[in-house]
């Protein structure tokens, strides 16, 4: 079993950490920045959220031995240019047990995403030994969303799948847990969706589709009606796709060797 949480990490004390430790945890925690932007981001003057971030990934990397760490830093073209700001404050931890996620945020339409300054952030993230998912293929496996045995509960009890839907609201809610017996009720119609073939013809013809896996369902639904590819996101042609891929796996390898993560 592996506990996920998906977090800006601001209410995460010590006693949660040691709560934590005797369980396998996953953590995605969020940066939007270095510490002026990302605390600008979050607008709230009372606690400098940045700081508070970069504790909580202190005290999980010092006290949690079955965890594994990614950083994901939500950027625009201004975070890319401070991503030096963010290595050194994140330069504590264990790479062997981290990694970090470039993820666009949605204000920036691709077309517009500086390639200069991702690839050199890419690469300087790469030249510190942190390995970088922009996007990353092969996928592995598919999306935790997909997988039959994966729950979101929200703190209100609603259930969902998917951590990037745009609200966790009524409209996109899959169900219920009941509080008191710790059964989820599933709303049958909405979950079907969720598990059936949806992926376009022209996924299973693309040469990329062994690799990429095509898109995944709750993405075919947002965009009903258009032709879309996860390419679309990038902003990189082939061949500075596949030279990143390239660099990724010559670094993977030298942190795990033959045994991949
Ligand atoms: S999403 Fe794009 S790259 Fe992936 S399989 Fe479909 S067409 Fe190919």
């Amino acid at each position: 079993m592996i506990a996920d949480f998906t977090t800006n990490a601001t209410l995460i004390t010590f006693e949660h950490v040691e709560y934590l430790k005797h369980f396998r945890c996953h953590f995605q925690i969020t940066l939007d920045g270095g510490h002026v932007s990302h605390n600008l981001v979050k607008r709230n003057k009372s606690i400098d959220t940045y700081a508070k971030t970069l504790e909580s990934l202190s005290l999980i990397n010092d006290n949690i031995r079955e965890r594994f760490i990614a950083v994901r830093i939500n950027f625009d073209n201004n975070t890319l240019l401070e991503i030096d700001e963010i290595i050194k404050d994140i330069n504590f931890l264990d790479r062997i047990k981290s990694y970090v996620i470039l993820k666009k945020v949605w204000q920036l339409s691709t077309d517009r995403i500086n390639k200069d300054a991702l690839l050199g952030a890419i690469q300087n993230l790469i030249d510190n030994k942190f390995l970088v998912d922009y996007y990353i293929m092969p996928k592995g496996c598919v999306c935790f969303a997909e997988r039959e045995n994966e729950v979101l509960f929200n703190y209100d009890g609603e259930v969902f799948k998917c951590t990037t839907i745009s609200s966790f609201t009524n409209e996109n809610t899959l169900g219920k847990l009941d509080f008191s017996t710790g059964h989820v009720e599933w709303n049958t119609d909405k979950i079907y969706d969720w598990f059936r073939d949806m992926q376009p013809e022209y996924c299973k013809k693309c040469k990329w589709f062994p690799a990429c896996l095509g898109i995944c369902n709750n993405q075919i639904m947002a965009n009903k009606g258009h032709k879309i590819c996860t390419f679309d996101s990038f902003n990189l042609t082939e061949k500075e796709y596949l030279m990143y891929l390239f660099k990724y796996n010559i670094l993977q390898k030298e942190l795990y060797g033959e045994e991949l993560k």
